[in-house]
């Protein structure tokens, strides 16, 4: 593994993300002088919070998988994860809707979710199910160690008897026809494999390798934190500090300072020079690289698809939703390709449909609800809109008309508070082609050939986050960070 080279005693980390906190909590632990420096008042980036008239939104990720990844840096500084988070485990994980009417209940526990399985679609399909669970159980434990928690500097570094048994399971097919293998009845293969778009990519396009996000949320358990998604960053910064962290809030860093080819610290948009032996980056990797770093020829990437966020406060009370809702529309390989492809919106919209306040009724005023409704988008690469010119007010309209005549009566007429965020607030926010969700995960822009986590020439710049390896989403940060940080310590404490 390449390390950072010199000396690495005093660490600035840029960036308060998920990424940048566990890679802040992993060098402290590691005996380093850390400053992390967050322009925003507050920590967890993506994973942030919105208050509007006495409502609390979580902005990023509702969907938590692997909260044994949240425990892995806390563990790191000798704090364990029950003193500063209380989980709740979501059951179902989701409820998914069907255009032809039916529904199906996602549980974690392999029993209940197969006897689901034979009520909705019937023995066979149940038995698929448990092949698939075995599958992708043994998919997550080979990619986990050998590919996912793993600095790879070079294709060579993926070769092994890992990769050979991937190989023989057929990870490196697409994900479609791999599928189509367990499951029989198109509702049993959407839910197991709209997660593609997670990646970026639909299931036509995406490797097989990726049933595994369907394995870490379906399989594995969703979990809600008391406090929202929010709650996360805030016990990982918590901690953090407990353990010697300094925090710098409301702080811009506007570049990386280098002399004779090492970067020496960060300049801040206040003109203050914090010196520092080692960087990491922990904004948009192809942003970081624009704006703050010496300019160099970019890498083109493909990027995933953005979406549009409603936050929605509420007096209407749906009694037969779920936590989390997928509705699905009629249409399947059509959307991905309008989406991913065309550049255009669904026409025949596939939504996600959270309702924290379900879970936990303090984010509202006495009796009313918080509604999270998220459309899949073109980023702005693939469908340049101008979503300033009253788009994203349309298109929030008809998104609460869909829903409407999904069952949701008189959502429209319950809105007290509406927040509206569009692929143009993503890339006002910093976010490369204005998605959230970073360069998508094609076999081009995954492993050993998604952008490193060592700067090229830089040796004592480092980044972390969903920009780099492994990738999108709150797990694979939370690895980042740790991937991020033994660039820096070479792996010992
Ligand atoms: C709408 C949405 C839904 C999602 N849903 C899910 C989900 O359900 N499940 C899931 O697992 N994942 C989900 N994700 C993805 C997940 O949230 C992200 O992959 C992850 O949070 C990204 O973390 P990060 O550390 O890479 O970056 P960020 O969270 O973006 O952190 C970067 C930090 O750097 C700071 N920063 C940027 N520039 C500067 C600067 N110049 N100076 C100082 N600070 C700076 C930013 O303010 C930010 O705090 C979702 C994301 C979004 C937006």
């Amino acid at each position: 593994m390449r390390v950072v080279t010199g000396p690495t005693d005093r660490v600035v980390v840029v960036g308060a993300g998920l990424g940048g906190l566990a890679c802040a909590l992993h060098l402290a632990a590691a005996g380093r002088q850390v400053t992390v420096v967050e322009r925003e008042p507050i920590p967890g980036g993506r994973a942030g919070r919105l208050s509007v008239g006495g409502y609390e939104f979580d902005t990023g990720p509702t969907v938590l998988t692997m909260p044994e990844l949240i425990e892995e840096p806390l563990a790191a500084v000798g704090e364990k994860l029950s003193d500063w988070l209380e989980l709740t485990p979501l059951d179902p994980a989701y409820r998914a809707y069907y255009p032809d009417g039916s529904t199906l209940d996602v549980r974690t526990d392999t029993t209940r979710m197969a006897a689901e399985i034979a009520r909705v679609c019937g023995a066979r399909e149940a038995d698929g199910y448990l092949r698939f669970v075995d599958y992708t159980r043994r998919l997550w434990q080979l990619e986990r160690n050998d590919f996912i928690d793993k600095n790879l500097d070079a294709p060579t570094d993926l070769l092994g008897l890992g990769l050979l048994k991937l190989l023989g399971m057929g990870a490196f097919r697409k994900l479609q026809p791999k599928i189509e293998q367990f499951f029989r009845d198109p509702r049993t293969q959407r839910i197991f494999s709209f997660q593609a778009m997670y990646a970026g990519l639909s299931p036509h396009d995406a490797l097989a390798i990726y049933a595994v996000i369907a394995y870490l949320d379906s399989v594995a358990g969703v979990y809600f934190p008391v406090g929202g998604m929010h709650a996360v960053p805030k016990a990982l910064a918590g901690a953090a500090e407990k353990h010697g962290v300094t925090f710098r809030y409301d702080t811009t860093v506007e570049r990386v300072l280098t002399t004779n080819g090492r970067a020496t610290g960060v300049v801040t948009a206040g003109g203050e020079h914090i010196p520092a032996d080692v960087v990491v980056l922990n904004p948009d990797l192809p942003v970081a690289y624009r704006d703050l770093l010496p300019s160099r020829r970019q890498r083109s990437l493909r990027y995933s698809p953005s979406c549009v966020v409603l936050h929605i406060g509420s007096d209407r009370v749906y009694s037969k939703i779920a936590h989390h809702n997928i509705h699905f529309g009629k249409a399947w390989k059509g959307t991905f390709d309008e989406v991913i492809n065309k550049g255009l919106l669904m026409s025949d919209p596939s939504l996600l449909v959270t309702n924290p306040t379900r879970t936990d009724p303090t984010a509202a005023p006495d009796g009313k609800q918080t509604y999270y409704v998220l459309a899949p988008a073109p980023n702005l690469e693939t469908g340049p809109m101008n979503w300033r010119g009253g788009l994203g007010k349309r298109y929030a309209d008809e998104i609460l008309q869909v829903l409407e005549n999904r069952g949701y009566i008189g959502f429209r007429d319950g809105v007290e508070v509406q927040r509206i965020i569009t692929p143009a607030d993503w890339a006002d926010e910093g976010m490369a082609a204005g998605t959230p969700f970073a360069a998508s995960h094609s076999f081009t822009q995954t492993g050993p050939f998604r952008p490193s986590n060592l700067h090229p020439t830089l040796p004592n710049v480092v980044f972390t986050g969903s920009g780099t390896q492994p990738g999108v989403g709150v797990p694979m940060v939370l690895i980042s960070g740790k991937l991020a940080a033994s660039r820096i310590t070479g792996g010992k404490r």
